[in-house]
């Protein structure tokens, strides 16, 4: 079983794409083993994206993260990082395939509705960033 940190962002939440794409979730069978609401800071948002601080996108990929409010989750299955980034599909949406996340949603290369870790490294640092181990729950 392996975890991976979704984050339904701002462009989708402010559309009321919340449940359905929590729903898209639990139809593909990946356990959503925590969640919440927040709205990060600039600077919440920043660290987050450490690793993308040097590329010409991370100011305003920042400003978008922390413009509202997103939902995040952990969810769990088999090779549930890879499952979670097929639903999810390319990062630009133009790119996305059919029957995506991406492709339905997506308005832009930022604002692409969805986010998902891309690797068990990836996903060690972002859940705890969001999700102490008492709000997960074993399903
Ligand atoms: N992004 C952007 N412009 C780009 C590439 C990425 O605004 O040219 C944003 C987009 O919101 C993306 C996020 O930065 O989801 C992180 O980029 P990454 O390459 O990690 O894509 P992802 O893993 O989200 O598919
Ligand atoms: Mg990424």
């Amino acid at each position: 079983m392996e975890q991976t940190l979704a984050i339904i962002k701002p462009d989708a939440v402010e559309r009321n794409l919340v449940g359905k794409i929590l729903g898209r979730i639990e139809k593909a069978g990946l356990k959503i083993v925590a969640l919440k609401m927040v709205q990060l800071s600039k600077g919440e948002a920043k660290g987050f994206y450490n690793v993308h601080r040097e590329q010409p996108f991370f100011d305003s990929l920042t400003d978008f993260m922390s413009s509202g409010p997103i939902v995040v989750a952990v969810l769990q299955g088999e090779r549930a990082i890879e499952h979670w980034r097929k639903i999810m599909g390319a990062t630009d949406p133009a790119k996305a395939d059919p029957d995506t996340l991406r492709e339905a949603f997506g308005l832009s290369i930022e604002k692409n509705s969805v986010h998902g870790s891309d690797s068990p490294q990836s996903a060690a640092y972002e859940i705890p960033y969001f999700f102490s181990h008492l709000e997960l729950v074993n399903p």
